[in-house]
């Protein structure tokens, strides 16, 4: 499902106003290893939700991760619970592909007659009864401020603060060439309607455990470029992550420091997740480089310029597949 008419999406606007009316209870996911658009549109559409009188549980396999919960609504953001919730309409946002949901948040919405999915994913299949994809919105949050405008539903300040977060976040604070002006417009109503942005932004990015900055200094001494300069990457081993004590979010971003590097077209993350699967994270600079139909090739999704893998394996096994597929997709 690629990108999305005004028409169709204005139709499927309405069809999730008849869904919100027909129904009372609701249960909102989004993707494991939240970042601050999964949890951001979590708050932002619950938000909504419980201002209009529904029954809401906000559920994430991996719980709010520590750089997000200064978020307001945050807490009401849980860890699945072990058996399944009585509601009516499962909604997934932000997530590419139904797995990614977490096998514990799936259990937890089993009872759903009803699948609402709202994503900006190029690769996501549309696994829901309802599909709402937009692959040329730059953020889950920026397609939810959409929809609550559109169906004229209430923006409490939580809602406003989380649709921020999401849309700062995902495009490198309003910086990527998905920013629109209709990002911009978002961004601007927002602030009339009170958010305090100098202080959105410092809690979003100017409040970084110590240790982030110390795994900044172990990846550095991993990095490799490729001869030309063109495909930079960087490692995380499970010796580090325990060392550091580390939280899965405190990598979150650091992959814009090797992409911003000149003459750098495509920068890759490998790292050992705990289990041992790998998870590789990709970012390209350059049209001609789709990260999306690499990581495809290795089961994995995500956007043109941003996208992602977990694969099994060993780490160096993962690096010499995908660096090769990289040069491979630059070559052409
Ligand atoms: P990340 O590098 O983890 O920030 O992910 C970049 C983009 O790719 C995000 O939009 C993710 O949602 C998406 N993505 C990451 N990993 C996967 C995966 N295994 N399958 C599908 N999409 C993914
Ligand atoms: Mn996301
Ligand atoms: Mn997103």
């Amino acid at each position: 499902m690629k990108g999305n008419g005004e028409n169709k999406l204005a139709e499927q606007f309405a069809e999730f106003g008849g869904v919100v009316a027909g129904h009372t209870s609701f249960v909102i996911m989004s993707h494991v290893r939240p970042d601050g658009d999964a949890i951001g549109s979590q708050v932002a559409l619950g938000f909504a939700l419980m201002a209009m009188g529904k029954t809401v549980y906000l559920i994430n396999e991996d719980g709010v991760p520590e750089s997000l919960a200064f978020m307001a609504g945050s807490e009401k953001v849980t860890t699945p619970p072990a058996e399944p919730l009585e509601v009516e309409v499962a909604i997934a946002l932000d997530t590419a592909n139904k797995p990614r949901l977490g096998e514990k948040s799936l259990h937890a919405a089993s009872k759903a007659k009803f699948w609402v999915n709202i994503d900006h994913h190029i690769s996501n299949p549309a696994y829901g009864d309802l599909n709402i994809i937009d692959g040329t919105s730059p953020a889950t949050g920026q397609i939810l401020y959409q929809l609550i405008r559109a169906l004229d539903m209430p923006l409490p300040d939580e809602t406003r603060d989380a649709v921020y977060v999401a849309v700062s976040t995902d495009t490198g604070s309003f910086q990527y060439g998905s920013t629109t002006a209709a990002t911009y417009e978002l961004g601007a109503d927002l602030i009339r309607r009170g958010l305090d942005v100098g202080k959105i932004n410092a809690d979003t990015y100017d409040n970084h455990p110590f240790r982030r900055l110390e795994l900044m200094r172990e990846l550095l001494n991993t990095l490799e470029i490729s001869p030309d300069g063109t495909i930079a990457n960087w490692e995380l081993r499970d010796a580090v992550r325990l060392k550091l004590d580390l939280q899965p979010d405190d990598s979150e971003g650091l992959i814009d420091m090797i992409r911003g590097v000149k003459g750098v077209r495509v920068a890759a993350f490998f790292e050992e997740l705990e289990g041992g699967k790998i998870r590789v994270s990709m970012r390209s600079k350059d049209k001609g480089v789709n990260v999306c139909d690499v990581a495809a090739k290795f089961g994995g999704g995500g956007h043109a310029l941003a996208a992602g893998i977990r694969m099994a394996g060993s780490l160096e096994d993962a690096k010499a597949a995908v660096l090769a597929a990289l040069g491979e997709s630059l070559a052409k």
